[in-house]
């Protein structure tokens, strides 16, 4: 426990994936500083299925990026209590659907969504089967053999969600996941993600534009000029409500 009073409706950080407090991210950009994510006081626990929205340039990636451990906070705190340390040394328990291009050009895409298992130091051999089951999964086992290059947008984003599922994550944070897809298809990714969820007892976080995904959520977060502003839909205690801190 870090210090949350028991009775205040606050969650008790112990029983949560990631926490952020305070968490400010700036960023030099020539000789102006923008403050990507601003004072940001939020927690994610096992269960949650978060919709991260707002526009463009609001702090989304920023803030998932800080979850997962890729970005350090310019001042404020992220930590993983059930992770039980940061994401880099508990390879596969945190994964992240990237916004773009993200796969290695010079592996296929059965090696490309195998390469997580590896990395956290499963053999060769059964880390080709779980990549094998988990194309099936998102449905797209046909692509096993490809580059990445022959990809289209849209199948190089499934296969980008096949990698990060591929471990049994316990935090899974999505960046515009059905940016490219079609409406069915969008609709099957966000299906894939959220049984993933459940079968690995995880958090889940999906930031995006679309308001027929973000429907699909609750709560539904909303970030603005690098603020998370708490959601206005559930309201459980004055100080915090559905993972945001006042
Ligand atoms: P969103 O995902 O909501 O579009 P981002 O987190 O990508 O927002 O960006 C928030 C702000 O931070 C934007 O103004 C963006 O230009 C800036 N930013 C993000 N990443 C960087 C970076 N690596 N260097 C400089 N500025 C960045
Ligand atoms: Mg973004």
């Amino acid at each position: 426990m870090t210090g949350t009073a028991p009775d205040d409706g606050c969650p008790v950080p112990d029983e949560d994936l990631v926490e952020c407090g305070r968490v400010s991210r700036r960023y030099r950009a020539g000789s102006a500083v923008v403050l990507a994510v601003d004072e940001v006081d939020c927690w994610v626990s096992p269960g949650m299925r978060v919709a991260l929205t707002g526009p463009s340039g609001s702090g989304k990636s920023t803030l998932l990026h800080l979850m997962a451990g890729l970005v350090q906070p310019t001042s404020g705190r992220v930590s993983w209590p059930m992770i039980g340390g940061s994401p880099a040394d508990r390879l596969g328990t945190v994964a992240v659907v990237f916004q773009g291009q993200s796969l290695l050009p010079e592996l296929d895409v059965a090696e490309n969504v195998g390469l997580p298992l590896l990395f956290a130091g499963e053999p060769a051999e059964s880390a080709a089967v779980r990549a094998a089951e988990m194309l099936r999964r998102v449905g797209i086992e046909e692509l096993a053999a490809k580059l990445p290059e022959e990809l289209s947008g849209g199948q190089a984003q499934r296969v980008a969600l096949a990698r990060a599922l591929v471990t049994r994550p316990r935090l899974i944070l999505a960046d515009e996941p059905t940016g490219q897809l079609d409406r069915a298809t969008g609709s099957h990714v966000i299906s894939v993600l959220r049984e993933a969820a459940l079968e690995f007892d995880a958090g889940l976080v999906v930031a995006t534009h679309d308001q027929a995904v973000a429907e699909r959520f609750s709560p539904r977060w909303r970030m603005s000029n690098g603020r998370l502003l708490a959601p206005d839909d559930v309201g459980d205690s004055p100080k915090c409500s559905a993972g945001v801190r006042r």
